[in-house]
């Protein structure tokens, strides 16, 4: 059994969600890790579907208690984290891990699981184009966009060199297409059963 994990990181508004969802259809033994977050639901989300939501109390508790593979406080106050538990879940059907975390958060999965991982970085074209897409999206407030816009700078600076791969997803078919090849070539290689 090769033990394997998909890891998309992004700075908000650069298509991840979009990409990720495209990929998840197209390999039915790709499976969603779903986080553990401080943070409240947000629309209709639920919990065990887009993420397990804890109080701030019970995800320290958690923490104290080695529950995580890694975890950060992405936005102030805000605690998002890989529980250790989804990967039994998930490796314990046959199926591939998808991460989709914050940078920092993806740079110390790829430092977890090395070989066993392929680590995805998904940027758009510009800043300026990013932020044209999350206007467009419409779901968060202008100083939401702006908190967002000016963690994006910093975030692409931190990704550089500590990838496998960056993906610009300029032309949403043509990223589709990297993205499936990316995700294909990996998923088809043998790693050696201890992972490195
Ligand atoms: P993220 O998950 O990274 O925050 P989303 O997948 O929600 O980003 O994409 C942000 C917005 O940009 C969405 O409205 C999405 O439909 C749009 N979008 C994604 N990729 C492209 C693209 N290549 N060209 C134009 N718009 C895009
Ligand atoms: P949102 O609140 O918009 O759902 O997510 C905010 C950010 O938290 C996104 O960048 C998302 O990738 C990141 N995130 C979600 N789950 C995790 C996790 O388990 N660990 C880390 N480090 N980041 C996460």
């Amino acid at each position: 059994m090769q033990n394997k994990v998909i890891i998309f990181s992004a700075p908000s508004g650069s298509g991840k969600s979009t990409i990720v969802n495209h990929i998840l259809s197209l390999y039915p033994e790709l499976e969603f890790s779903i986080s553990a977050t401080s943070r409240a639901p947000r629309g209709n989300e639920q919990n065990g579907r887009e993420y397990w939501f804890y109080s701030e109390e019970e995800f320290r508790k958690m923490i104290a208690e080695g529950k995580f593979v890694e975890y950060e406080e992405v936005y102030s106050g805000s605690f998002y984290g890989t529980l250790k538990s989804e990967l039994d879940r998930i490796w314990g059907k046959g199926h591939v891990i998808i991460f989709d975390v914050d940078v920092k958060g993806g740079v110390n999965l790829k430092k977890y699981f090395r070989e066993q991982a392929l680590s995805v970085f998904i940027q758009a074209p510009s800043v300026s184009c990013l932020r044209e897409r999350l206007l467009h999206r419409g779901t968060d407030s202008m100083e939401a966009i702006d908190k967002r816009v000016a963690k994006a700078a910093e975030e692409i600076e931190f990704a550089r060199g500590k990838f496998d791969f960056i993906l610009v997803n300029e032309e949403l078919g043509k990223a589709f297409d990297e993205a499936d090849k990316i995700v294909g070539d990996f998923i088809r290689k043998d790693i050696r059963p201890d992972g490195k």
